[in-house]
């Protein structure tokens, strides 16, 4: 680790801990101070040194969190070390004020694995260890004070008169006033300075402190749990009893015996009466009931019904064998399971972590957006019980979120489901770490603190001699590579265990079925075959990623499109609203009747937008129940509702952008819809094919889930695009093998690695030269004799130029070897630093995933 540059210079001031008098200090204080290396959740580069007061003296252990000085300011950050020297002199070394937690937060193997990952990506050390906390967490709590009794060791951090010397003498009367009004209760500091008022002041509190007289605490805030109470039922006598039963009362104890331990409120499904016949039921003695307090998960209001395991086919059989071996070695092994959609890869997840179970080791599983899968979570709980799992995703609150994290801490709960930042999750003795859907670029953060779920997975797993299973219907290419050059091994799973077979997948060639008049979302076939399935009584999804009805708003006099003013992109129409919006940022204007250009009244709209898609799905088939799935129509309740009411057939039409190709199971949907599959194709951005094959990969998995066969329609003006090919004939292979040549052939991952750097700033000709400037600079560091093989692409805009007022440029390094474009980091982010001195954002992006 680099040396902890000095913490930045400040004069002391009575607030902080102060620099003793010149030339007092040294006789007087002739033993080294404890010091400390602390990681503050700033965008510094690395820890700072501070020294550990006497009244902390063995208090603190590496993964607390401490309050520390900063400049003026007090700061959050986190113990990572106790260094034996510092090169900060020591009059320079200011003092931990306080600690803010009794123990660890992190034991010291996640310790290790967050300050591996803020050196791999070159994160800040302090924000990639608060990104691993919850959130409720890092609510500083309020601080309180009490009265030190007379007697009890003094707090002073220094034996010297120096420290006490350091509270003015102007502000005793304060001081007087608040010792007298101090208690042996703690209580909030900003009560009783309210209280006791006269101008008084945290800093006279800490001064106190340092007198001995008080002692400052924090009072983490309560988190915000919402628990109720719920009723198991269990059987206690015979099935069939010999005592007369009314009919409810026999199928509620039909019920119970099918499904011991079946919670009231799912019983009360079947029987909307079931309270009243379960307490007759419990006066017969046939039945048992169990109060139990009930975690709730705001996506699942309703507890899961428990489920067993099917009987596994021969091919999840056989891949859960070969896992089953890697767990018992306990040995780091890195599987990529690749499984057509609907193939049983959940279920073999599911078996595997049971395994894991069985040894006593603890389970991760990451997915991508868990918010919009929680039927996924559903599974887990009702395999493993509700109280089992850990469900940590971003629609909790901040206090339910962190009670489902300090259950995990505690190690009441071995087995957490979450997304991206549950790679962090305190899990100790981790057998098996289980990334779904491993291609998918929201693994990737792509602001800061930056890092990547799935590789982060990977190093954990191989910390922990763990089992990493990577699945995947559309593995990315990276992952593919891997496996074929063995560094994964590959599992396969072939067709649907429920015998399903494939939607068949027709492309039509938009030009060819050129609509009559502007753009009509239907070609003849999608039309049709619409008509055909709503005839049959099934369902629709229908697929385009874009919101609003249309995403261009032109004038035909002069050609002008409306834009953002601070972003380069147009602004979509959004009718229902009646407003034009931005994408990118939060502006949104009414809907101009003339060009604000030159005036004309001449306004059109270009494009296509899901809401004109479910307005012409009305138009097509009034009698249909279409239902809309976008960014602009689901608060999160709303989206489980939604979920809910497709898979229950009460929605025919389903319209939506992305959200609808994530693993939702609707067995009722038997065709599928892609009503533009190039819009994702010609992004400048080398993994546009691979998205664009995954997307429609995945949006054409949800057809033909249940009994009936599906169909997909995919309608396009490059049909003989490979990645539309391959998505026709569900060929992976075929795709990865033609990709994979291509990009060889560019140089591109995975036989290259990559770093970007993002800058932007405010004023578009400063920008510029800034960014020239530095890579003017960075050219010449790669001519230079001894510099790594390196290639430098760029400085060049951003394809999304401007962004919320601000211009965006882009580099990217790319070698062959990343141990030699490692080599380059320190001056990257030297150059980094230097760009934000001059008033530009800076941002090093390791393995970048998005180009845009
Ligand atoms: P994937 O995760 O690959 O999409 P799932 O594990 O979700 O596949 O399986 C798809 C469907 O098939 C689910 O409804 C699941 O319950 C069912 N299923 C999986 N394995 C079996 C099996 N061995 N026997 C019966 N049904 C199965
Ligand atoms: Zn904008």
């Amino acid at each position: 680790m680099s040396r902890p540059p000095e913490p930045p210079a400040a004069p002391p001031t009575p607030r902080d801990a102060p620099a003793p008098a010149p030339g007092a200090a040294s006789p007087a204080d002739p033993a080294p101070p404890a010091l400390v290396e602390v990681a503050l959740a700033l965008p510094l580069p690395a820890p700072l040194h501070y020294r550990i007061p006497g009244r902390l003296a063995g208090e603190l252990r590496r993964g607390m969190r401490v309050l520390v000085p900063l400049g003026g300011r007090q700061v959050t950050g986190y113990v990572t070390d106790f260094p034996g020297s510092s090169s900060v002199p020591p009059g320079r070394l200011r003092e931990v004020l306080g600690a803010l937690d009794e123990g660890p937060l992190f034991d010291e193997e996640l310790l290790a694995l967050v300050l591996l990952a803020a050196r791999y990506y070159v994160q800040p050390p302090g924000e990639l260890l608060r990104a691993a906390l919850p959130a409720g967490i890092n609510v500083t709590g309020r601080r309180t004070v009490r009265r030190v009794p007379a007697g009890e060791p003094p707090a002073t951090t220094s034996p010297t008169g120096g420290t006490a010397a350091a509270a003015p003498r102007s502000r005793e009367p304060q001081r007087r006033a608040l010792r007298l009004a101090l208690e042996e209760r703690p209580v909030p500091c900003d009560e009783l300075l309210r209280r006791v008022g006269q101008g008084c002041r945290l800093e006279d509190l800490l001064a106190l402190q340092r007198e001995g007289a008080a002692l400052l605490d924090f009072d983490l805030p309560r988190p915000r749990v919402r628990s109720r109470k719920t009723q198991l039922l269990t059987p206690a006598g015979p099935a069939r009893p010999a005592v007369h039963l009314g009919s409810r009362q026999q199928e509620l104890l039909r019920l119970v015996h099918e499904r011991p331990g079946i919670s009231l409120a799912e019983a009360r499904r079947a029987i909307p009466d079931a309270a009243a016949v379960s307490r007759a039921l419990e006066a017969k003695g046939l039945i048992r009931r169990a109060e139990v307090e009930e975690l709730r998960d705001p996506f699942l209001d309703d507890p899961v019904v428990p489920d067993q395991a099917p009987v596994l086919s021969a091919g999840q059989q056989g891949v859960l064998q070969e896992i089953g071996q890697a767990l018992t070695a306990r040995r780091f092994t890195p599987f990529l399971l690749h499984g057509e959609t609907g193939s049983g890869k959940t279920e073999v997840y599911l078996e595997a972590i049971r395994l894991a179970r069985a040894q006593g080791r603890s389970a991760l599983v990451l997915v991508p957006e868990i918010s919009l899968t929680p039927q996924l979570a559903g599974r887990f709980r009702a395999r493993f019980g509700d109280r089992a799992v850990a469900v940590l995703h971003s629609g909790l609150s901040e206090g339910e979120r962190y009670d489902q994290w300090r259950r995990l801490r505690q190690g009441e709960v071995t087995l957490a489901v979450g997304a991206r930042s549950a790679v962090f999750a305190p899990l100790p003795a981790l057998g098996i770490v289980v990334v779904d859907e491993e291609h998918d670029p929201s693994y990737h953060q792509d602001e800061s603190p930056r890092y990547d779920g799935r590789n982060l997975a990977l190093l954990r797993g191989s910390r922990s001699d763990a089992v990493v299973v990577l699945g995947s219907a559309t593995p990315s290419l990276e992952s593919h590579y891997h496996a074929l050059t063995g560094r994964y091994r590959r599992l396969e799973l072939k067709g649907r265990p429920t015998g399903g077979a494939l939607p068949r997948v027709e492309l039509v060639d938009l030009r060819l079925h050129r609509p009559a008049r502007g753009v009509v979302p239907f070609s003849r076939p999608l039309r049709e075959a619409l008509l055909e399935t709503l005839g049959a009584g099934e369902q629709a999804i229908l697929f385009l990623n874009r919101r609003g009805w249309a995403p261009v708003l032109l004038c035909q006099e002069c050609g002008a499109a409306i834009t953002c003013p601070s972003c380069s992109v147009t602004l979509t129409l959004h009718r229902e609203e009646a407003r034009l919006r931005c994408h990118y940022c939060d502006h949104q204007q009414r809907v101009p009747s003339r060009c604000p250009a030159c005036a004309a009244e001449a306004l059109v709209q270009l494009g296509l937008g899901t809401e004109k898609v479910e307005a012409a799905v009305r138009e097509l088939l009034p009698g249909a129940r279409v239902a809309r799935l976008d960014r602009d129509t689901v608060g999160r309740k709303g989206l489980a509702g939604l979920l809910r009411a497709v898979r229950a057939r009460e929605v025919d039409v389903l319209v939506g952008t992305q959200m609808v190709t994530k693993g939702h199971d609707f067995p009722g949907v038997t065709l599928v819809g892609v009503l533009q599959a190039d819009g994702g194709l010609h992004l400048p951005d080398f993994r546009a094919a691979e998205r664009t094959f995954q997307l429609l990969a995945q949006v054409a998995g949800r057809a033909g889930r249940g009994e009936r066969p599906g169909r997909v329609i995919i309608q396009t003006y490059s049909p003989e695009h490979h990645a539309l090919t391959a998505a026709q004939g569900h060929d992976h292979l075929g795709f990865a093998q033609q990709e994979l040549l291509l990009r060889r052939e560019l140089g591109f991952p995975p036989f290259s690695h990559l770093v970007a750097l993002h800058l932007d700033g405010p004023d578009a000709e400063a920008t510029r030269a800034v960014v020239e400037g530095l890579g003017r600079e960075l050219e010449e560091l790669l001519v230079r004799p001894g510099a790594p093989p390196v290639t430098l692409l760029g400085p060049a805009p951003a394809p999304l130029e401007q962004l919320r007022g601000r211009y965006r440029w882009q580099l990217l390094l790319k070698a062959a070897s990343r141990p030699e474009l490692r080599t380059l980091l320190p001056s990257l982010q030297e150059l980094v630093a230097r760009a934000q001195k001059q008033g530009l954002r800076g941002a090093v992006d390791v393995d970048p995933v998005s180009m845009l």
